[in-house]
């Protein structure tokens, strides 16, 4: 990548400009004609010109998710996974994508043992920065299937907008800085990595301009012959042999254990057609991803087990009491997705039983509603319920959570009233840390999202060729057969309390979509601790502690410096139809990009 020191222009001039260096964010954009929420400008200017040039939102999607792997690479990208979820209005039916990375035909059970001394690898440095992680990249595989059953573009139009931002460069902010001083270590370690995102060495400067000459050059690649070029041929190549041997500075203190991939799984990637979850909450009708993610199972049994409580009056007359029910719902929802929840290729996940509110309401009888219950609380018992209370508990499902946070997500709508919902991720924020030689992408690190420690009892264990267990919940939400709202977020699994905490803002507290996904955020995923923002400990830390008995920490975490949980992206259908609100973090990560192509306000 190379940087120039380019003059920044003014927020107001850089909107304006036509494919200038879109710099100004606005968190909130109302109008018709189509809209996009994404995290970064760029972004959404990209999917506006497709949607102004007469593309559809599956299109639109493409092209800023391409766009988000030039100026969020740390993210997502081509050298990662996800998962698409698209409402067709013709139809009326929700369709998705499983676009997850996954484990090469030649991974052992064992590959997160060192060889060296037989003990498990630490998860950092080993494991996060090696070619071992490394899952068979699904998002090329993704973007070509979602424009081959829904888009109007080919791939090479919609990678157009991509291209000439890789090309032409981005405004390198704060929020890119910090996540490049963030890996300074493990990118140092690559000198494919050094040469694109520390140029002649340095950590780029905050206002200057970044290209990708190489992304560019990938990306017109695949436009000119299909994503075959990236699953076939010398670019899948060249992936293997990376995985297989990370080119590593000999200098490197890092050990950087070596991967399993052989051209052969890339050659065998499949994109996957699967049908979404659903579950009906307050009459709202919400969709979401199915296994191998976790995300629309854990949603969904969490809203089943929270539509038993009269939630809305609870939360009129005693707030934190509602946020107590809330955290109590996560803590079981997580319980049962540890023990069942893995690829439903490799393992009988009970999808039904998790989603049948029969059994929501049995789980629910586990919520005291006057105190917090000892986390970590026990699965609940998929094979007989009644949804009649007490209940007999099963077995303590105990892992350790090890997904990072990092990722992105996005959320269009056309003119014509389809919807996207897109979550991609390269897994932790910078992934492995391992750039293809002049490709100009960062491979994944996803399957560190498999239970790194072997056990062949566990759902999400390591197997040959499985997909590891996600937490990744785009989702969108039908009113009387009608888009509703449609939202998402990054944040490993911490994104399915993000989902819930605001969908249940908007629905059961009555907030504005802004003002649902703005609020402060918690999160319980069957810990000890609820790991909170610090507004969210301000504003509730007291009571929940005191009257409750929740133990609330801030969040943060070894990875990254902020003291954030998600960064959402939403869009909410008015009744008429036609007006839409996007809306994206006013602060989180720097802040998102919401726009409409028509705006009205
Ligand atoms: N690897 C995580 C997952 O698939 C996402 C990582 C993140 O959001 O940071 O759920």
């Amino acid at each position: 990548m190379s940087v120039t020191t380019g003059a920044i222009m003014s927020p107001a001039s850089a909107h304006k400009a036509d494919h200038q260096y879109q710099t100004a964010k606005e968190p909130v954009a109302e109008g018709r004609g189509g809209a996009v929420s994404t995290v970064d400008p760029e972004a959404s200017a990209a999917a506006i010109e497709v949607l102004s040039k007469g593309g559809n939102a599956v299109d639109a999607a493409v092209a800023a998710a391409a766009t988000l792997g030039v100026t969020e690479p740390y993210s997502a990208g081509i050298g990662g996974g996800g998962y698409f979820v698209y409402y067709d209005a013709n139809s009326g039916k929700i369709h998705t994508i499983d676009g997850r990375e996954t484990a090469p035909a030649a991974m052992p059970t064992n590959a997160f043992i060192d060889p060296a001394n037989g003990k498990p690898y630490n998860f950092t440095p080993e494991l996060v920065t090696s070619g071992v992680s490394v899952g068979v990249p699904g998002t090329p595989a993704t973007w070509e299937r979602a424009l081959e059953r829904w888009g109007k573009f080919s791939l090479a139009k919609a990678l157009e907008p991509a291209i000439e931002v890789a090309e032409r460069g981005f405004v390198v902010d704060e929020t890119f800085r910090q996540q490049t001083d963030d890996n300074d270590e493990r990118f140092r370690a690559f000198p494919a990595t050094t040469e694109l995102f520390l140029p002649g060495g340095q950590l780029p400067v905050v206002g200057s301009v970044l290209k990708n000459e190489d992304l560019a050059d990938t990306y017109r690649l695949l436009a000119d012959e299909g994503t075959r070029a990236f699953y076939e041929g010398p670019l899948a190549d060249e992936i293997a042999k990376t995985v297989q041997n990370p080119p590593k500075d000999p200098a490197t203190k890092l050990p950087v254990p070596k991967g399993f991939m052989t051209a052969q799984d890339l050659a065998k990637y499949r994109a996957i057609d699967q049908d979404p979850t659903h579950v009906n909450y307050r009459g709202y009708d919400v969709y979401g991803m199915a296994p191998s993610s976790s995300g629309g199972t854990t949603v969904g049994e969490a809203l089943n087990i929270l539509e038993t409580f009269d939630l809305p009056a609870v939360a009129k007359a005693d707030r934190a009491a509602a946020l107590h029910h809330y955290l109590e719902a996560t803590a079981l929802a997580f319980a049962d997705r540890g023990k069942y929840v893995g690829d439903p290729a490799f393992v009988d996940v009970p999808t039904e039983a998790l989603l049948d509110e029969v059994f929501g309401k049995e789980r629910a009888c586990e919520i005291n509603p006057l105190k917090a219950a000892t986390k970590p609380v026990p699965a609940g018992d998929v094979t007989s319920y009644d949804g009649v209370c007490p209940v007999k508990p099963a077995a303590l499902a105990d892992e350790k959570d090890t997904e990072n946070i990092s990722t992105t997500n996005l959320t269009v709508s056309d003119k014509w009233g389809n919807v996207v919902e897109y979550t991609l991720t390269i897994e932790q924020t910078g992934g492995s840390g391992i750039t293809v030689p002049g490709r100009g992408f960062i491979l994944n690190n996803e399957l560190t999202d498999f239970n790194t420690v072997y056990n062949p009892t566990e759902a999400n264990r390591i197997e040959p060729g499985k997909r590891p267990r996600s937490s990744m919940s785009p989702t969108i939400v039908l009113k009387d057969g009608e888009p509703f709202l449609a939202l998402g977020s990054p944040g490993g699994s911490t994104i399915i309390t993000t989902v819930l905490q605001t969908l249940i803002n908007r629905i059961d507290f009555g907030m504005s979509i802004e003002d649902a996904l703005a609020a402060p955020r918690a999160t319980q995923r069957n810990t000890a601790n609820v790991t909170a923002e610090p507004a969210f400990i301000d504003q509730y830390g007291t009571d929940l502690t005191a009257r409750f008995g929740h133990k609330l920490v801030p969040a943060g975490d070894a990875f990254t410096s902020a003291a954030e949980i998600g960064a959402a992206t939403a869009i909410e259908f008015d009744l008429d139809g036609r007006t839409v609100t996007a809306v994206a973090e006013p602060v989180r990560r720097g802040g998102g990009s919401a726009m409409v192509v028509k705006p009205e306000r």
